[in-house]
Parts: structure tokens; sequence; C-alpha cells
């Protein structure tokens, strides 16, 4: 079923599938959801006792619209997850033509489960850094029942070749990356949408920064935009 899979996700335009073991996922610290620091993110089997296989889905992004927003009426949404969720929810239809169950979810870390899926290990930037993309990836799960091969897992505690590099943290508008971590308090994100923070001054400055140019709309990702782990994509 694996090689059916891989075939199905190449159709659609994937450009990596990894399939993780959900029992891994519980050896390792919990990771706390970024939109709302007091919570945390789940296990795989903690959502669905009888999720068998995690499918970690990577989509290439390019960089020239790595910002770019998609609005339609009253609803908008960045331009690779728009694509990212229409694909998961095709390739979920598949599973369920095969005689399987298959969830999407959003409650389990998309990071966390493209190391254990071997796709990559975490940089500095906090993303998953892949050999041949870097960090110019959008990740997408889905649980399932399906019983597949799973693939070499790599060490989530373990970090991607940074070496000396600290271009991501240099570059930051809010300072907001150290130790291999995004506070997302300083993170001008969240804080041009008015999320974590109630401090006006740093919204208005998060909307400065992107009037200059270098940021469009809410988007920044000059974190993401500056790794030279990119380059080999
Ligand atoms: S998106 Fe921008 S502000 Fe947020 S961590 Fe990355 S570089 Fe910093
Ligand atoms: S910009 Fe440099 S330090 Fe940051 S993740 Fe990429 S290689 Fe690592």
């Amino acid at each position: 079923m694996k090689d059916e899979l891989l075939g199905q996700a190449r159709n659609l335009g994937f450009s990596l599938l990894g399939i993780a073991d959900p029992g891994l996922f519980e050896r390792y610290p919990r990771i706390r959801k970024p939109a709302e620091s007091d919570k945390y993110l789940q296990h795989p089997h903690e959502i669905w006792p009888d999720c068998r296989s995690v499918v970690v889905l990577g989509l290439h992004c390019r960089e020239e619209v790595l910002d770019a927003i998609v609005r339609m009426d009253n609803l908008w949404g960045t331009f690779y997850w728009e694509i990212l969720c229409h694909r998961e929810y095709r390739l979920r239809d598949w599973f369920r033509q095969q005689g399987c169950e298959a969830k999407i979810t959003n409650d389990v870390s998309v990071k966390r489960a493209a190391v254990l899926a071997g796709l990559g290990h975490i940089g500095r930037n906090s993303l998953v850094a892949h050999p041949k993309y870097g960090s110019n990836l959008r990740f997408g799960l889905l649980l399932t029942d399906a019983e597949m091969a799973f693939d070499e897992p790599n060490d989530p505690l373990e970090s991607a070749p940074c070496g000396d590099c600290r271009r991501c943290e240099d570059v930051c508008p809010g300072g907001a990356i150290s130790d291999y971590r995004v506070d997302f308090s300083r993170c001008i994100i969240p804080a041009a949408e008015g999320r974590f923070s109630n401090d006006e001054q740093k919204i208005r400055e998060a909307r400065r920064i992107q009037q200059r140019g270098e940021v469009v709309e809410v988007e920044c990702n000059l974190c993401q935009k500056t790794c030279p782990l990119n380059e080999a994509g």
C-alpha cells in the first residue's frame, strides 16, 4: 500500500512523503501550541487510539510566493496552506476508497512528525530542514489506521547542521529566535495579528516593518528565506 500511496501523493504534487510510527511520539517531550502558549499539542494515540501510521506530507515552496495571501469573500489564508489542505483532503478520500480510515489533524506537531518520519532535523530557526529542500517546505499530516512500513526516524532532540550560522537569529526583526526556539510573543506575525500581545507599540512596530515592503500582509518568514540550507533545493 505504501507504494500506491507514494504514487498518489506524487500525482497530487506533494514533494515529500514519510511515514512515522505513532507510538514514537510519546517518547519525547510535548510541544506547546504556538498560538496558545499554555496548551500542548497531542500525541497521535491521544487523538485516535486506533491510529497505526502517521503520514507526513511535504510541499516544496517557491520563495517568491511564500507570503502570498489568498482571499475569498471574508476568508483568507496563505497560498501554500490552501494548496496543502486541498490535497490532504483528496488523499484522505483516497484512503477511504481503499477501505481505511484517515483523519486530518492540526493537533499533532507537524514538525515533530516530519522529524520522526525521517524528513529532516530542526534548525536554529525552529523549522524542519530537509537535506534537499532546506526549510522551504510546508507540512501536513494524516493519521490512518492503515498499517505501513515506517521510515527511519530522525531524533527530534538532534539539531540540523547549522554550524556557526546565525543568519535567522540576526535577520529576525522581533529578536524572537534563540536556542533553536521561536518566542512567539516576539515574532511579528502574531504581533501584527494582535495575538499573544496586547502591546499596542509592538503591534504598531510590526505593521511599520510590514509597510517597508520586506514582508507582505501579516507574513514575514525572513527566518525561513534567509536560510542557506534552502539553497540545495
Ligand atoms: S517570521 Fe519573522 S518575526 Fe517571526 S520569527 Fe521569523 S524572522 Fe522573526
Ligand atoms: S539560517 Fe543558519 S542558523 Fe538558521 S536554520 Fe538556517 S542554517 Fe541554521
